[in-house]
């Protein structure tokens, strides 16, 4: 999970808690979100920073849970190390199993994380090329073996982008509390339906399912 800032307002909510949103905290996928200016950005159909579906340019192609081949989450994310190190004799079902695994210096285990950290910081690399943010918060189970992830992705980051981008570019591991997932969906859900468009768009689609379940008996 990530999050890229850059001049992000202070008495903005976001600026603590913006990576809930799209992040995944149990190491289940890998995705961002990206704060401007103190506003989140969602794009045109609200699936901005869904970097986790971004196709690598490797010899392997695995398969992803999106049904394509090669994504970066296929890769790097915590059930793809999983799956990778239970193909190797190894017990592992999650994120969770692999950090477990790395505490216990198993170094198949250390292995695909920091190939994990170099694929996420291609990707990120193309992200800071294009947006060059303030900076990038890295989240999640996994990221709390900063030591291989965090100084992977820096490094491939760094390697790979112009030094105008990264000169004062900060890259470091953030919380992965629970809670703070659950106040950035709180703060969105109150920015988005707690206004006037917001009330009358939850009020027509209380009609709609009304609607909807009449229509069923
Ligand atoms: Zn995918």
């Amino acid at each position: 999970m990530l999050r890229f800032k850059s001049n992000v307002a202070r008495s903005d909510p976001f600026s603590s808690y913006s990576q809930c949103l799209y992040g995944r905290t149990r190491g289940t996928g890998i995705g961002s979100g990206l704060i401007a200016d103190g506003h989140l950005y969602h794009g045109a159909k609200g699936a901005s920073g869904d970097i986790g579906h971004i196709q690598l340019n490797r010899e392997k192609v695995p398969l992803c849970r999106c049904g394509k081949v090669g994504c970066l989450e296929a890769h790097a994310a915590g059930w793809a190390i999983a799956r990778e190190l239970r193909a190797n004799g190894f017990e592992a079902e999650d994120a969770h199993d692999v950090v477990r695994l790395i505490d216990q210096h198993v170094p198949e285990a250390i292995g695909l994380l920091r190939e994990a950290g170099r694929a996420i910081g291609e990707v990120v690399a193309g992200v800071v090329c294009i947006l060059s943010p303030r900076t990038i918060r890295v989240g999640g189970t996994l990221a709390a073996e900063q030591e291989y992830l965090v100084a992977v992705l820096r490094e491939r980051v760094y390697q790979r982008c112009l030094p105008l981008a990264t000169n004062n570019l900060i890259i470091e591991a953030t919380s992965t509390s629970e809670i703070g997932c659950l106040t950035g969906a709180a703060i969105l859900l109150k920015q988005k339906m707690f206004t006037r468009d917001g009330s009358v768009l939850l009020l027509k689609r209380y009609q709609e399912w009304r609607l909807e379940d009449f229509d069923k008996k």
